[in-house]
């Protein structure tokens, strides 16, 4: 069988622990053998980021904004413990931080549905995709420790000099003050980015926030979502028969609970970050979602939306057997490639790319499944694989599934 081309590399950005080690497991078995694998590599494990002082981070988004669609792997968000582990020479930032700030744009998730793995919620009948703002608020704030008594003020100077004041708090005490802030054309963004979604997947768009609290602050992420949904999306979304819905974002939560699914759920950065992990558990692993950003330009970034798995790393590591649930890092593989395929006119890496998320689907549901997911399948006699013998399996049924095709 000869190995498909590709004609633009995809940016690989390699990351950090048990998720570094299924990365080049899924390569060596799932990829590498089908594909004539073209990327520009880019390695964010920890180490390396401290040793270019996190440069490699900003060259990875950099070759994204170039070269237009990148697969990313979990990498360590360093804090106290990994400076000691590490030796590292600072407290780098977020590289999942870095890369949204510099891309802007909307991470869409949505949970892999696999007959067998059932939601906790019983009236969920059909996924939910969360659409997360990757831009500013608590992300990107200026925080002070107050030590004692004194007063707080938010102040812009304008371009001309002009000062705006605010007064935050008149402290008698010691406490902590925060700012933050969001751009209008991120928002604007931000809401075109769901508008378009909602249309490609022919799914109800809602979106929440807290603007009877916020009424200027989070008042301007509701108007600017109203003002270009009747300017522009309205009559498109009449056509394709959904709706926009806007409420409050403690009546979203309420209603998610009660809704069949089957639409999307724009959120703001925090809520997002949040609200994507009670829904990945809740739809059965934070291994079983998909996670990509959509930026201005065609620009995207596949990952997956679990971190690195430290404690099975941990295991690896003392030679102990681990079974790592490798679903959201294959589908983000498999994602980039469907991407990259339809972008450059490539049917042939497109239809690899379905090949292999049904592969992975078709293992689960055939009974053989990780760990995580053996605890709770509804399916009888589930076999419970070690991480490479997963990802074997998923092999031998890609080749089949090749084969017949
Ligand atoms: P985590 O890696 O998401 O894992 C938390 C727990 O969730 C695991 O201990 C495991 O539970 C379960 N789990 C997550 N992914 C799994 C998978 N693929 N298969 C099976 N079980 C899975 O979070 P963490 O251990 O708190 O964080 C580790 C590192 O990841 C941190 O340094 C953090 O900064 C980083 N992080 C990175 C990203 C990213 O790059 N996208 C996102 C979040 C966190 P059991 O131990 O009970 O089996
Ligand atoms: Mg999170």
């Amino acid at each position: 069988m000869s190995k498909i081309a590709m004609r633009t590399p995809l940016v690989e950005m390699d990351g950090d622990e048990m998720t570094r080690i299924m990365w080049q497991m899924i390569k060596d078995d799932l990829i590498l053998p089908f594909v004539d694998l073209k990327t520009e590599y880019y390695d964010l494990g920890l180490r390396h980021r401290d040793e270019t002082d996190d440069r490699v981070t900003v060259e990875s988004a950099e070759a994204t904004k170039r070269l237009g669609v990148a697969v990313k792997c979990a990498t360590i968000t360093a804090n106290a413990a990994r400076q000691e582990e590490y030796g590292l020479k600072k407290l780098w930032k977020s590289p999942n931080g870095t890369i949204r700030a510099m891309l802007d744009g909307t991470c869409f998730r949505a949970p892999i549905p696999v007959k067998g793995i059932e939601p906790v919620v019983r009236t969920w009948k059909r996924p939910i995709t969360i659409a997360r703002h990757a831009y500013g608020d608590v992300y990107r704030n200026a925080e002070i420790r107050v030590p004692g008594a004194g007063k707080a003020e938010l102040v812009f100077t304008a371009a001309d000099g002009t000062e705006t004041r605010e007064t935050i708090h008149e402290f008698s005490g010691p406490g902590v003050i925060q700012g933050i802030h969001n751009l209008d054309d991120s928002i604007a963004t931000f809401a075109r980015s769901c508008f378009e979604f909602a249309l490609e997947k022919r799914q109800d768009l809602w979106f929440a926030t807290k603007d009877t609290i916020s009424k200027t602050y989070d008042g301007r992420f509701k108007a600017i979502f109203q003002q270009m949904y009747d300017a522009e999306y309205r009559p498109r979304f009449e056509a394709a028969g959904i709706t926009y819905f806007y409420t409050l974002i403690d009546d979203a939560v309420a209603r998610v609970m009660r809704s069949e699914g089957g639409f999307i759920w724009a959120c703001k950065n925090y809520d997002g970050d949040v609200m994507s992990d009670m829904l990945s558990s809740a739809f059965g692993s934070l291994a079983m979602m998909t996670s990509v950003l959509v930026c201005p330009n065609n620009v995207y970034e596949y990952e997956a939306a679990h971190g690195t798995v430290q404690r099975h790393y941990y295991k690896h590591l003392r030679g102990e057997e681990t079974s790592t649930n490798s679903v959201a890092t294959i589908f983000a593989w498999s994602g980039a490639l469907r991407k990259r395929g339809e972008l450059d006119g490539l049917p042939e890496l497109v239809r690899f790319a379905d090949a292999l998320e049904h592969a992975t689907i078709a293992t689960i549901e055939s009974g053989r499944m990780t760990g995580d997911l053996a605890r709770i399948t509804t399916l009888p006699n589930p076999v419970k694989l070690n991480t490479e013998e997963f990802i074997l399996a998923i092999a031998d049924e890609l080749r089949g599934e090749l084969a017949s095709a």
